[in-house]
């Protein structure tokens, strides 16, 4: 089979090693990131073009599957991978790792959006860790009162915080980390998206009483979805075509 597969996260980048002798993979990535880690198979980077282009991709591709393992809050390209499958009648499937539970000791504050988070935060503390990726940093861009340090892999583009250190650093991180870090930088509250995965920053706010702000995940795409690589490798085995 060939297989189109929507990247960006660790486990595509698993899934892709897991499949390539099989069937011939293609990973998509938008181009974010300067220095991508490389999956196994082909590798092809940058938008379709919206949904025509996608569409159009698949049919001179001649992909017989589409698998959308882009991140949780990649809500557009997920989108588009729905209609651009049905437009063509290509199975679609999602692989999504779970969202991640509070638990005793926790002390959470779920909002819907970023903005809602921005709105919510001064009110829990204003020494911020803020892990919401580059392009979560503009929505507190307004809030002077608050001192950030901003974890991304890549550095922030347009508007920030006034107040900001940036900590360029990629995942994964161990708890005596992000404790260390949360301690030296006197953290009042963490901000993150609901990603899922390993989750040691979690972890630490738990161990040293901070609060975290969750900002929830959009819906997920209407498509058979799976939350594991291996998962998703058995559903590719009984497509079997
Ligand atoms: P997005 O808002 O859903 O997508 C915006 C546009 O970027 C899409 O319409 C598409 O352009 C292009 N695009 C996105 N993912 C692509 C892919 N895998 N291959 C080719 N084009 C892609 O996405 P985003 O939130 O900016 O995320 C971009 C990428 O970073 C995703 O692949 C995602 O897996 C990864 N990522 C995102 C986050 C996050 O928090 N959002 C975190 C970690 C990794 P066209 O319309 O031109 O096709």
């Amino acid at each position: 089979m060939r297989i189109l597969l929507l990247g960006g996260t660790t486990e595509a980048r698993r899934l892709a090693g897991l499949v390539a002798g099989e069937h011939t993979v293609i990973t998509s990535l938008a181009g974010r990131t300067t220095d991508p880690l490389r999956p196994a198979g082909e590798l092809r980077i940058g938008g379709f073009g919206g949904v025509d282009g996608l569409a159009g991709y698949l049919r001179d591709r001649d992909v017989d599957v589409v698998v959308d393992a882009t991140h949780p809050f990649a809500a557009t390209m997920s989108g588009h991978a729905v209609l651009a499958c049905a437009a063509v009648g290509v199975p679609l499937l999602v692989v999504r790792r779970p969202g991640w539970t509070a638990g005793p000791g926790d002390e959470w504050h779920r909002v819907a959006s970023l903005d809602a988070a921005a709105a919510l935060l001064p009110r829990l503390g204003r020494r911020v860790f803020l892990t919401t990726g580059r392009q979560g940093i503009a929505a507190f861009a307004g809030l002077d009162e608050c001192w950030f340090l901003a974890r991304s892999v890549e550095p922030p583009t347009g508007v920030t915080p006034r107040n900001l250190e940036v900590l360029l650093d990629r995942g994964p991180f161990t708890v005596d980390g992000e404790r260390e870090l949360l301690v030296r930088h006197r953290a009042e509250v963490l901000v993150t998206k609901d990603s899922g995965g390993p989750a040691a920053k979690l972890v630490a706010a738990r161990e040293l009483g901070v609060p975290v702000l969750m900002v929830d995940r959009p819906a997920a795409p209407d498509a058979p979805l799976v939350s594991t690589a291996d998962a998703a490798v058995t559903w590719l085995r009984a497509l079997g075509r």
